[in-house]
């Protein structure tokens, strides 16, 4: 049983971090690549098919999916012709933000997946509307590239139904050892922090940064993107791809590719990697604020209290394991002194 620290004024409620909170531990594997976001048209003459590839989000496709979207329909108006069907491949965040986009544009849309949304590695996002575990781009012309995509999507984020989606500005700490990230913050998305000399936390007097961005309810913003993907007319079907040639048997000539990790075996893609991440999760706890420490942060998700974690790169293994779980609790409880 951990100890929690007596009420003091101007410091925000501590977590309940004790054993008997925990409900649950996750583990996911961020798809990454190389090189950054995959968002251009392939000719497939071996399949008879045009392919829209969207990967390649690493630790943002929840904040970045949307931009994508946008960018993906922009290409597929350029290979449809009039009434034509688009097939999506994938029924994470990607290919559900690419499939509500395309029909929001009058395009019929199936979408084709091994798993529902709520099985896929988009479920155990946080998650934190933040552009990290991600890559930038090298040259000018591909930052610049991506800062679109990052405003697309921020964009769309303002005018969804965010009640509905599960959407919400929440104060975001990070003590002031934690690394900060410049290009995060004063692109027109997120306003850069403001500098604390005590932070408003429970446990060892620390000074630090507050920063203001959404928070996603990851559970509900799913739930919110397949009913309105049905409310549109959109279509699901439920199948798994064992190699390039299965996707030529497809009714659609154009195919949006959101298929994540899974375009390292289906098209070949060598630059597709994994960043392994397990959460502990324990029961909800109103808190009304989140603390960031780079991969090692705590969100107050409406169905669970998530604390995290880690970014291990090149490591398949999708099983949470003890020594990373008792490794997470015993950082949050140290961190607000409890115990
Ligand atoms: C621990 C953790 C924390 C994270 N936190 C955040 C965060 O705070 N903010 C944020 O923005 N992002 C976060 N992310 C990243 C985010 O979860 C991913 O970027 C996002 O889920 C990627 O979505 P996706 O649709 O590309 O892939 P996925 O969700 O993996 O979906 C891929 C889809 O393709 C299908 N598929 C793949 N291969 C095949 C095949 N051969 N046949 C049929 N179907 C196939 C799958 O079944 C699935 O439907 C986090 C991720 C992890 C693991």
């Amino acid at each position: 049983m951990q100890t929690q620290p007596p009420k003091q004024a101007g410091i925000l409620a501590a977590p309940n971090l004790d054993d008997d909170q925990v409900i649950g531990v996750v583990c996911g594997l961020r798809p990454c690549r190389r090189g950054g976001l995959r968002l251009e048209i392939e000719q497939r003459a071996d399949i008879g098919k045009t392919i829209l590839h969207n990967y390649g989000h690493g630790g943002s496709g929840v904040t970045l999916g949307f931009g994508t979207a946008v960018e993906t329909a922009d290409n597929a108006e350029q290979c449809l012709q009039d009434c034509e069907p688009i097939g999506v491949l994938g029924a994470g965040v990607v290919g559900l933000t690419s499939a509500r986009e395309l029909l929001l544009r009058g395009h019929r849309v199936r979408v084709y997946a091994e798993k529902r949304a709520k099985q896929t590695t988009s479920i155990i996002a946080g998650a934190l509307w933040l552009p990290i575990g991600v890559e930038f781009g090298r040259s000018v012309s591909e930052t610049e590239h991506f800062k679109r995509v990052l405003h697309a999507s921020h964009s769309v984020f303002q005018q969804i139904d965010r009640e509905r989606y599960g959407v919400e500005q929440m104060p975001i700490y990070e003590p002031a050892y934690a690394l900060e990230e410049h290009r995060l913050f004063g692109n027109g998305t997120i306003a850069p922090g403001e500098r604390l000399d005590l932070l408003p936390l429970a446990g060892p007097p620390r000074s630090g940064r507050v920063f203001r961005t959404d928070f996603i309810h990851t559970d509900q913003f799913l739930d919110a993107l397949v009913d309105e993907i049905h409310e549109l007319g959109g279509e699901f079907v439920y199948r798994v791809f064992e190699g390039i040639d299965d996707l030529g048997t497809l009714d659609e000539r154009v195919l949006v590719n959101a298929l994540a990790l899974g375009s390292r075996e289906i098209f070949g893609d060598d630059r597709v990697f994994p960043a392994r991440g397990v959460l502990v999760h324990l029961k909800p706890q109103d808190l009304g604020y989140g603390v960031h420490d780079g991969f090692r942060y705590m969100f107050p998700r409406r169905s669970c209290l998530i604390l995290g974690g880690c970014f291990l790169e090149d490591d398949w293994n999708d099983q949470p394991e003890d020594a990373i779980v008792d490794e997470i609790l015993a950082h949050h409880r140290r961190f607000f002194g409890l115990g």
